[in-house]
């Protein structure tokens, strides 16, 4: 295991450190206007060679990997002191980008994907509804067939990069099929019409690019656009795998910020006639400040790490089935209060309701469909058929622990 950073990593750090100093100070403004001059942002990065980092070179990206990934955006945020500089990377590489290269025609990764990624064009995530955020297999989007084409109705709203953004992976039901099973993605242009972009509430954080709606009233696209229609909502979710790791470079690179603020400050306050930093209890917080920051970018490393050796924490694919399963019975049964919330049940009237593991999955992963067990291969093991019991002794137990 080695810990150093390769060559070429160190150089791809150097560049994001040089493009993040060359924006820094910007951020009091875009945020105060709720308004960042992203292309330029976006020109600059392209110039350094830091878009489209993980995407694969035949369409355009560089080829790297999650680690590449981690570190250039770490590096941006930090010293820009800005997310929107994180933008750039995410837009070309996350999941706008690695939803279309699970496109089920290679005509639609060749016509979109080069764009893209070189930053010619802005593609947005569309997921959330007015009604439905978390729960997003209940979305109501719908995709209908027509002829060579499939007719788009619904509304998005928390669209970050609305109404910028010139294309908009919009998840939406197909076939009228209930549940995550329904559920697909299809891409939709800016210019379809009958797609208007609204620029949609004013946030109070995350500033500088709006968060806009997307509202399709039968939008006509044709059936190529289709990245995924029923029945692929795992492999769909694979494509929010860079998101994940982005959302924890991203607060990795704040708490940095906060880190360096607190040195910098700490070495020019004085107290009692010195620099407060020479008090102990001073900088005995700020290695703790420091060893947390270090402990997260270890972690989130190891999951860039893993994630490129194809593995995760929790591979439903390599794991050993009876160990999985009896530590989730356990875990689940030994939080028998949250157990019981996470299955619907209220701990007061707990009664004692036998449930299927696959139910109990289903539940507590809020996303009912789409537990390992639904796949066939593994509703064949009999393992699936087991239950847990939830009854009012195990819920009291835990209540007057
Ligand atoms: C910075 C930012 C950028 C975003 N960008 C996009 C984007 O580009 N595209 C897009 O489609 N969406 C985007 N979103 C929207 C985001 O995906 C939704 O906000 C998210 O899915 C939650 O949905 P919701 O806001 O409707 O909250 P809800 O799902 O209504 O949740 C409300 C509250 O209930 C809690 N809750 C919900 N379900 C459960 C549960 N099963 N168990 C326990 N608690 C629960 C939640 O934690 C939350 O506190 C963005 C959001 C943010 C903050």
């Amino acid at each position: 295991m080695d810990f150093n950073l390769s060559t070429s990593q160190l150089a791809l750090q150097s560049r994001a450190r040089e493009v993040g100093m060359r924006w820094r100070g910007q951020y009091a403004k875009w945020d105060a206007e709720d308004e960042a001059p992203y292309r330029e942002v976006v020109a600059s990065l392209r110039d350094a060679g830091l878009l489209g980092l993980t995407i694969p070179k035949e369409y355009g990206g560089k080829g790297g990997d999650a680690l590449d990934y981690a570190i250039v955006v770490e590096e941006l945020i930090r010293t820009s002191r800005s997310w929107i500089l994180g933008e750039g990377p995410f837009a070309t590489t996350g999941p706008g980008p690695s939803m279309i290269l699970l496109a089920q025609e290679e005509r639609t990764r060749r016509k979109y994907l080069p764009p893209i990624v070189n930053g010619e064009i802005g593609c947005a995530i569309a997921l959330t509804e007015p009604n439905h955020g978390s729960d997003l297999t209940e979305l109501e989007t719908t995709a209908v067939p027509d002829g060579n084409d499939f007719i788009i109705n619904g509304h998005k709203r928390f669209i970050t990069g609305s109404p910028h953004n010139e294309l908009y992976t919009v998840f939406a039901r197909f076939d009228g099929i209930k549940g995550a099973r329904g559920v697909g993605c299809v891409l939709v242009e800016k210019a379809t019409p009958g797609c208007e972009l609204l620029r949609g509430a004013e946030w109070f954080g995350v500033r500088g690019m709006p968060h806009g709606e997307v509202i399709l009233t039968d939008c006509r696209v044709p059936k190529e656009n289709v990245v995924r229609g029923a029945g692929h909502f795992r492999e769909l979710m694979t494509g929010f795998n860079m998101e994940r790791l982005h959302n924890s470079i991203y607060s990795l690179a704040l708490a940095g910020i906060a880190y360096d603020e607190a040195v910098a400050y700490t070495e020019k306050r004085k107290s009692f006639g010195k620099e407060i930093i020479q008090y102990q209890s001073v900088y005995h917080d700020l290695v703790d400040m420091y060893l947390a920051i270090d402990v997260q970018r270890l972690l989130t490393w190891r999951a860039a790490a893993t994630a490129e050796q194809g593995q995760s924490f929790m591979s439903f694919e390599d794991r050993n089935w009876d160990a999985f399963q009896r530590n989730w019975i356990a875990a689940l049964a030994g939080r028998d209060v949250d157990g019981a919330a996470a299955v619907g049940i209220d701990a007061s009237r707990a009664g004692s309701r036998r449930i299927s593991v696959r139910e109990a999955f289903d539940y507590a992963s809020g996303c009912p469909g789409s537990s390992p067990y639904d796949s066939p291969e593994c509703a064949a093991r009999p393992e699936t058929a087991g239950e847990l019991t939830l009854t009012e002794d195990t819920v009291a137990a835990r209540v007057a622990a």
